[in-house]
């Protein structure tokens, strides 16, 4: 007998029929004996029209407000789950966050989770009952409902399977594991059978949203096993690994000295709407850069990549860093603003918006030299002109023009030996 939790995404519960075939899912892997819990995200498209409504009632809503009417969408869904569950005769209950309990901190709209009593889901597994939990959300110090931010409840099961010592953890999803890069962009991906958690939280963390980044981070820390599958498998076909012996179909998410063959590069990803923001003629003297970034910082807002250059005789400097498209206008804002009050001078601001992030991950980088020098080369052979680099250990990041987003994905995806064979 193991014990697992079980995730379904918001394709894979987008209507009832959908609700049903994830629940013939869970219905397996409690006849085969084992103690399952399940955590559900709202149906596909629920969560936008939910924050279409808030930000529609005002602008400047209540943070607290804005957490209580998305939270509502994974009540739905939990609550059909358990119905289902029960007339196919496998007996269940939901659970919201805040009955479980799952204890966060107060920053709504990402708080982070701070603690799950496991209680209340031991009292069930005990019981033979399996547990329907609301993902992305739980409950703050002062008793209000708060959200983990956009793709949370792949956050909230990790969560939960580390807090009731599962054995795995099942993402179900609309693609059936992790594939070298986006299957959208191009069908010459190639699904992983197994993928790092050094890599995967690179590749969560540069746009590859199959995992919400807090979730690797959380599964990495507290050992949690990972799976990536796909809800739309028949539900009581043989469960056959990829290497074919029996187990879960899909990708394992697991430390680096589990996986055999180590490629180079193992993904490539893209992330889009990063703004760009430059101010040049930067009075340069020290903890100029503090005094920016730490006015961005005040404003909670994140920067990326950074590059400063220094003039010829040193007096100046131009300082050129990227933030997301949403907080583009705020930052501009607040920069202006900071300057006005003496913090910092500058002669000229310029922001653009929408570039788009191409990166090459893999542990292998560690040890190899000359992986961002050949992404350089395979980018300059598609005419492709490169703005801003940043590199890590394991990855080589550049800031491109939108337009040629998906044909550097695929130009890299090729360049680095990753395409399929057959497609
Ligand atoms: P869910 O609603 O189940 O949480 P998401 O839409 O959040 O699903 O994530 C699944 C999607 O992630 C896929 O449909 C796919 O387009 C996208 N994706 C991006 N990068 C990758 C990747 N490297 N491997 C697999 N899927 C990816
Ligand atoms: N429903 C939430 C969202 O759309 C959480 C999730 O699906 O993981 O972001
Ligand atoms: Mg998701």
């Amino acid at each position: 007998m193991a014990r697992i939790v079980v995730k379904f995404g918001g394709t894979s519960v987008a209507s009832v029929e959908r609700i049903r075939q994830a629940a013939r899912h869970v219905k397996r892997e409690v006849e085969a004996g084992n103690q399952v819990a399940v955590v559900v995200s709202a149906m596909a498209g629920k969560t936008n029209e939910l924050v279409g409504w808030v930000n529609e009632a005002s602008k400047l809503h209540d943070a607290r407000e804005y957490d209580a009417v998305v939270a509502s969408g994974e009540q739905v869904t939990a609550g059909l789950m358990a119905i289902v569950l029960g007339e196919m005769g496998v007996p269940s209950r939901s659970f919201q966050g805040w009955q479980v309990p799952i204890r966060t901190d107060d920053a709504h709209g990402a708080a982070r989770i701070e603690e799950i009593d496991p209680t209340e889901l031991e009292k069930r597994f005990a019981d033979g009952v399996v547990p329907v939990i609301t993902g992305f959300q739980g409950i703050s110090p002062s008793g209000r409902i708060t959200t983990l931010g956009r793709g949370g409840s792949d956050t909230s099961a990790v969560a939960v399977a580390a807090a009731v010592k599962a054995d795995r953890c099942d993402i179900y999803t609309d693609v059936d594991g992790v594939y070298t890069t986006d299957p959208r962009i191009t069908p010459k991906a190639r699904r992983m059978s197994r993928v790092s958690f050094e890599e995967m939280l690179e590749m969560a963390s540069l746009g590859a949203k199959v995992l919400m980044i807090r979730a690797v981070e959380m599964a990495m820390a507290h050992g949690v096993r990972v799976t990536v599958r796909s809800s739309f498998d028949e539900p009581d076909a043989p469960q056959i690994a990829p290497d074919g012996t029996p187990g879960v179909p899909g990708t394992i998410v697991c430390n680096e000295d589990e996986i055999m063959e180590k490629q180079i590069v193992a993904g490539v990803t893209l992330a889009r709407a990063e703004s760009k923001i430059t101010l040049r003629d930067v009075k340069d003297r020290p903890g100029v850069a503090a005094a920016i970034f730490g006015t961005l910082a005040d404003e909670s807002i994140v920067v990326d990549m950074i590059v400063q250059n220094v003039s010829e005789d040193g007096s100046t400097t131009d300082i050129t860093f990227t933030v997301g498209d949403a907080e583009h206008d705020k930052a501009v804002k607040a920069l202006q603003a900071a300057s006005a009050a003496g913090r910092f001078e500058y002669r000229t601001l310029t922001g653009s918006k929408g570039g788009a992030k191409v990166s090459v991950v893999g542990v292998g980088m560690r040890n190899h030299a000359g992986v961002a020098a050949s992404m350089f080369k395979a980018l300059a052979d598609k005419g492709i002109n490169i703005q801003l680099i940043t590199t890590s250990e394991i990855k080589t990041s550049v800031l491109i023009d939108d337009e040629y987003a998906e044909l550097a994905v695929r130009a890299l995806h090729t360049y680095y030996g990753l395409d399929k064979q057959d497609a």
